[in-house]
């Protein structure tokens, strides 16, 4: 669905985007995560020809970008940096207009369409105030509708929950997640690491311009191969595992066991008293700060 090789895109002497090759799948929810000013937005601006690249090839959907963007962009929603609207008109007439602009379908069924994408965002109550009227939130979900008015093939969307609260970013998580199921690709960059965790199936990691890490968050978040166990007889359960106990915290001890189901038979047997039993996985949190130095716009003391 997306693939760069090499992407490269300087400003001066800064490496806004360095060497990346990304690689989206066809179904995928492709989370691409990054501290503030590691090169995200430039990176998602490329691709939609926003952004010229210094050096490097992108394909989207199978053609070459910026060259044939034209002939993709009827099959691509796209959201980026702030919903664009006309502010005197409202979200309805806003999304006419671009309806009209687009390539999809004729008048009569414009209506329909504005509705049903107004519908899906949550916005199907809204009267005729001017958008300049909105909040945040509003404005971030108009921007989806537009997005959605073409049906896209493939979503691209930076940081499409700013500004949204709690129940928003649930709601716009879960009709991301129900686009998905109907196959629509979804590719989106957000700093919130939660965010990703809920939603992504497969992440990259972007740290001060280079793209450090890309994977399945499921290959990613695999079983490390230890257990966690509790249990009010800590002492007993060092004495019997003999040497697997690699940390012992109060009432919570780290095991590693090849087969959590063997551990827990044998702890059984043995009689003890188990309060918590979990396979360790390490968290998204764990694995991106493994992988990323510090905040690329923190700047030291000298
Ligand atoms: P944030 O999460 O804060 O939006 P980001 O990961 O999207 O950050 P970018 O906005 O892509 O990061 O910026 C990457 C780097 O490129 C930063 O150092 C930024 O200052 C620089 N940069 C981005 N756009 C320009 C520009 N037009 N001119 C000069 N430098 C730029």
């Amino acid at each position: 669905m997306i693939r760069t090789t090499d992407l490269t895109k300087r400003y001066g002497r800064i490496h806004a985007v360095d060497g990346v090759d990304l690689e989206v799948r066809e179904g995928d929810r492709y989370g691409l995560l990054g501290p503030n000013g590691s090169g995200k937005t430039t990176l998602v601006r490329m691709l939609l020809g926003l952004v010229f690249a210094t050096r490097g090839e992108i394909e989207v959907l199978g053609s070459a970008v910026p060259r044939r963007v034209k002939e993709i962009l009827p099959s691509v929603g796209a959201l980026v940096e702030g919903p664009g609207a006309y502010p005197h008109l409202s979200g309805r007439t806003n999304l006419s207009l671009l309806d009209a602009a687009g390539p999809g379908g004729g008048r009569r069924d414009r209506r329909a369409r504005v509705g049903e994408a107004l519908e899906r965002v949550g916005l199907a109550g809204i009267d005729r105030r001017p958008v300049r009227a909105y909040s945040l939130g509003m404005r971030q979900r108009l921007g989806l509708a537009a997005a959605l008015l073409r049906r896209p093939r493939l979503l691209i969307l930076d940081e499409p929950t700013n500004g949204l609260d709690p129940r928003g970013i649930r709601e716009i998580r879960d009709l991301l997640i129900e686009l998905n199921a109907d196959g629509t690709t979804v590719f989106l960059s957000s700093h919130l690491l939660g965010e990703i965790e809920a939603l992504c199936t497969r992440v990259g990691v972007m740290d001060r311009g280079r793209l450090v890490l890309q994977d399945d968050l499921a290959t990613l978040r695999a079983p490390t191969g230890r257990v966690v166990v509790g249990t009010p007889d800590p002492e007993r359960v060092v004495a019997l595992l003999d040497g697997k106990v690699e940390a012992v915290q109060g009432h919570l001890l780290t095991v590693r066991h090849p087969d959590p189901g063997d551990l827990n038979a044998e702890l059984v047997r043995a009689g003890i008293r188990i309060t918590e039993f979990a396979g360790e996985r390490r968290s998204l949190e764990q694995i991106v700060l493994a992988a990323t130095t510090t905040s690329a716009d923190r700047v030291e003391a000298p």
